[in-house]
């Protein structure tokens, strides 16, 4: 009977070096083998042309590489991507990539389906199953970065923690995967152009204001009145926005860098003045972006966009408060690729 193989990629770079050590080689090797899994995302053992047979048969007997597998790949009309992505266990998660005139965007899943119950998210109706490992995270960006060289000629340039699952519910995964992604050995990416997206953890925004990461960070908010978000998104019962708040604003002073909130305007839900004017004091704190996005909806009419009339009032308002505001539209609707609706339908 096979004895189960370990990941390689679960080993650290020292890890790998050992290994050789151990094995009466030269520490050397497990550099050798670390750029060709990061830099070079290898796939197999047989590309890596600069070790002998003798080592590369070595570590088949030894590892495996869980390489990603993309499955399925959609085009939008808009020239989104949507990529179903098997994972080495046949559980499948979403990536999409967004190109606009200048940018190609990656949007990166964190989990297999997300604990959370927001309820105007389609990613919500899928249990959560597992959190991903740093390798499936990364293998999600470079499987874009190579689309967006082949497909528009250049190279990724942002990359958005926005696709299934709570990120700051798998933190230290999602911390080595964007170690990975910046690091010379990896990617080289900018932090800056890196945004996690969360729906709103207290104790782990602190966490992240404490470790000093450098990427950005979005707060899912939807509403500033407890009662209106507790509504839709229950977990704000456990996780209120006073404790948000309070988060944010350690977050806040030990980085002076903007925050930035993600809001969608419900028709009947959070349309009213009353609502503008909570989103205002909330915000007051620290500078603030509020990214209006469209909604996109997730089939059963209970949520509705409001009218254009209720998304002016809430960019008067803001603006004349010193908030800064952007409304955003949908990419890749067409293809069930847009914000919330990432649920494995294809
Ligand atoms: N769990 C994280 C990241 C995933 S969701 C978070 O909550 O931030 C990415 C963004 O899409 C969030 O702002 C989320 O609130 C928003 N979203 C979810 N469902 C949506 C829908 N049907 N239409 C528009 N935006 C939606």
């Amino acid at each position: 009977m096979e004895t189960k193989k370990k990941d390689i990629r679960a080993l650290t770079k020292e890890q790998l070096r050992r290994f050789f050590v151990d094995q009466g080689d030269k520490a050397f090797r497990g550099n050798q083998v670390y750029e060709w899994l990061w830099q070079k995302s290898a796939h197999s053992f047989d590309v890596m042309t600069n070790l002998s047979k003798e080592t590369r048969r070595l570590l088949e007997g030894n590892f495996v590489i869980n390489h990603i597998h993309v499955d399925q790949m959609q085009r939008s009309k808009d020239g989104t991507i949507k990529n179903a992505v098997r994972l080495h266990d046949g559980l499948v998660v979403e990536s999409v990539l967004i190109p606009t005139a200048n940018r190609t965007t990656a949007c990166v899943s964190s989990q297999v389906g997300c604990s959370l119950d927001c309820k105007f998210c389609a990613t919500a109706r899928l249990k959560r199953m597992r959190n991903l490992n740093p390798d499936e995270i990364y293998d999600q960006v470079v499987a874009i970065d190579n689309e967006s060289r082949l497909y528009f000629d250049r190279p990724l340039s942002n990359i958005v923690f926005m696709g299934m699952g709570e990120p700051l519910m798998n933190y230290n995964n999602v911390l080595k995967a964007i170690d990975k992604i910046t690091s010379p050995a990896g990617l080289g990416m900018s932090p800056k152009r890196i945004t996690v997206s969360t729906s709103g953890v207290p104790k782990m925004i602190k966490k992240i204001a404490d470790d000093g990461v450098k990427f950005k960070l979005a707060v899912s908010l939807h509403s500033a009145i407890d009662e209106i978000r507790t509504s839709i998104m229950p977990f704000n019962a456990t996780f209120t926005l006073l404790d948000l708040r309070e988060a944010l604003q350690y977050w806040y002073n030990k980085t002076k860098s903007r925050i930035t909130y993600e809001y969608v305007v419900w028709e009947g839900i959070n349309d009213t003045k009353r609502d503008v004017d909570a989103l205002v004091d909330f915000c007051k704190f620290a500078p603030s972006k509020v990214n209006l996005i469209e909604y996109n909806p997730i089939d059963d009419g209970q949520f509705q966009q409001a009218t254009k009339g209720a998304l002016d009032q809430y960019v008067s308002t803001l603006e004349e408060n010193g908030i800064v505001v952007t409304v955003r539209r949908s990419r890749g609707k067409d293809i069930d690729a847009a914000c919330g609706q990432l649920a494995n339908k294809h």
